[in-house]
């Protein structure tokens, strides 16, 4: 028997952004805020998804959700739960959405039944609770099911898809085909790129949203080059002697936090000094990432007129700490095996690097401290929905070299914020790339630049607020939003 559990999320206050984005782009917040909260005075946003941690969608709704509470609306987060085969067979639909086949299994009758059995039940909850003055606003494939029963409680209803592919394939057609029913009677929808919207997905009740990071998170907020170098000797990520430098950071919720654990690293002879340009790579083991790529990429660079001293960082979380990525180890111990099948030399300038998990803001503060000091960030991925390691470079204004493909196409200009790799698989290109940025400081300067300024335009969470109050006040206004 489902039991919904409701997330609590303490209010930040908004007004935080202004010395970020600049008092008159914040009136402009504050305006559009303040209309919101008149249109939804004794009304509440809820939002529905099926975890309160762990992954990106967790993350980003933490921090949206904590802004818009505190700017004065009532927004609540609400999270389902079911049976461990109904998340077998939404993972088995999330892999198919992004056009793979997952664990092969069926996506007939019998799951459509166990899908529309827990949702009936975690709807029966739901609306419990929900009035129809209320908008809801529902997450990923998890929760599409509840769609017909939240909008016969008349509450507006919004699905936020947060995956998707541009080339449809076999498999994408067979997730859509099962969500398809349940699809149609929402008053709007979210996706992150318009090539990932279905046919069944009236194109005139959609918003485009892409997804944004919180430039306050322990992940993104500012951090002294001392703090920085401080935290990667502690980690053991470049070479001390450590500057005087804090190893502190702030918390989400405002308390002091410290970076006190360290990193474990698979590396040949010494660790990089603090002046060694590092080409740096920071994502979870997964093919998808192409942290093999990344190597092979790197030793071509070295292979040809290697500039300078640079050095490759690849780094990931703990893989004997995350639990509910079961391809880590697997996929670590092969790059593994690349690494050591590589020349002696070249070895020496590639470090493994596996962050603490534990503790998973002290694990950001890390992340931040390795962005920052970053001569190069890539992100060589062969698919990427959104690359949030991509926005969070950009916003520290580094040189990101990325390949061309998913949402990383919406994120860097090629050329102005940032270098796109057309064909993802093309080394020479990759490692061309980073030669470019490696001799020409300017360049890179100027890409940096660009691309902290592109993240402030448009993927800060300030701007996915106001688009979706825009959207709350079309639903209520009947334009785009009225049901078929
Ligand atoms: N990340 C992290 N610690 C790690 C590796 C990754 O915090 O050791 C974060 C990374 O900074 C980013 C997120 O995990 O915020 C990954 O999001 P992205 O969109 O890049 O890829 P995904 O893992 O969602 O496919």
């Amino acid at each position: 028997m489902p039991r919904i559990s409701e997330v609590s999320v303490g209010p930040r206050s908004p007004g935080q952004f202004e010395p970020i984005v600049g008092p008159e782009r914040m009136a402009r917040f504050l305006d559009a805020a303040h209309r919101l909260r008149t249109r939804m005075a004794g009304r509440v946003v809820w939002n529905v998804n099926s975890t309160a941690t762990g992954g990106g969608v967790a993350e980003l709704l933490r921090s949206l959700i904590a802004y818009t509470r505190g700017a004065g609306i009532d927004t609540r987060w609400i999270a389902i739960d079911g049976p461990r085969e109904f998340f077998v067979l939404t993972k088995r639909i999330h892999h198919a959405l992004h056009g793979q086949p997952g664990d092969g299994s069926d996506l007939g009758d019998g799951e459509q039944l166990l899908y529309e059995e827990v949702l009936h039940e975690n709807a029966m909850e739901l609306v419990a609770v929900i009035r129809p003055e209320d908008v809801v606003l529902l997450h990923d494939p998890q929760t599409a099911g509840l769609i017909p029963h939240i909008v016969r409680a008349g509450a507006k209803v919004v699905w936020r898809c947060h995956i998707g592919v541009d080339e449809p394939n076999e498999q994408t057609e067979l997730g859509w085909r099962f969500l398809a029913p349940y699809l149609e009677t929402a008053h709007g929808y979210v996706f992150t790129r318009k090539t990932y919207v279905p046919p069944m997905c009236d194109l005139a009740r959609t918003e485009i949203i892409p997804p944004t990071i919180d430039p306050l998170s322990p992940k993104n907020q500012d951090m002294t080059p001392e703090t920085a170098r401080t935290i990667l000797v502690h980690t053991g990520i470049v070479e001390g002697p450590a500057n005087t430098g804090s190893r502190e950071f702030t918390r989400e919720d405002g308390s002091p936090g410290r970076v006190d654990r360290s990193a474990d690293v698979i590396r040949l002879g010494r660790a990089p000094s603090w002046d060694t340009p590092l080409v740096v790579q920071v994502s979870r083991w997964d093919p998808l990432k192409d942290p093999h790529g990344v190597l092979k990429g790197f030793t071509a660079l070295l292979d040809g007129t290697a500039p300078a001293n640079a050095e490759l960082v690849l780094a990931g979380p703990n893989v004997h700490a995350v639990a509910d990525d079961p391809e880590g180890p697997a996929m670590f111990e092969e790059l593994l095996q690349t690494w050591r099948s590589i020349s002696h030399s070249e070895r020496r300038r590639i470090h493994l690097v596996n962050l603490p998990m534990a503790d998973v803001e002290e694990n950001a503060a890390i992340v931040n401290a390795l962005q920052r000091h970053a001569t190069i960030v890539v992100q060589k991925s062969l698919r990427e929905g959104f690359g949030l390691t991509v926005a969070e470079a950009m916003w520290k204004g580094r040189p990101v070299v990325a390949s061309a493909v998913g949402g990383i196409q919406d994120q860097i200009e090629d050329g102005q914020s940032g270098l796109l790799i057309p064909d993802p698989e093309d080394l020479d290109a990759f490692a061309s790339a980073l030669r470019q940025l490696l001799e020409d400081r300017e360049l890179s300067l100027s890409l940096g630049r660009n691309a902290r300024e592109r993240v402030r335009e448009h993927f800060l969470g300030l701007s996915s607020l106001e688009t979706w109050g825009a959207l709350i006040e079309r639903l209520d206004e009947g334009g785009n939003g009225e049901p078929r």
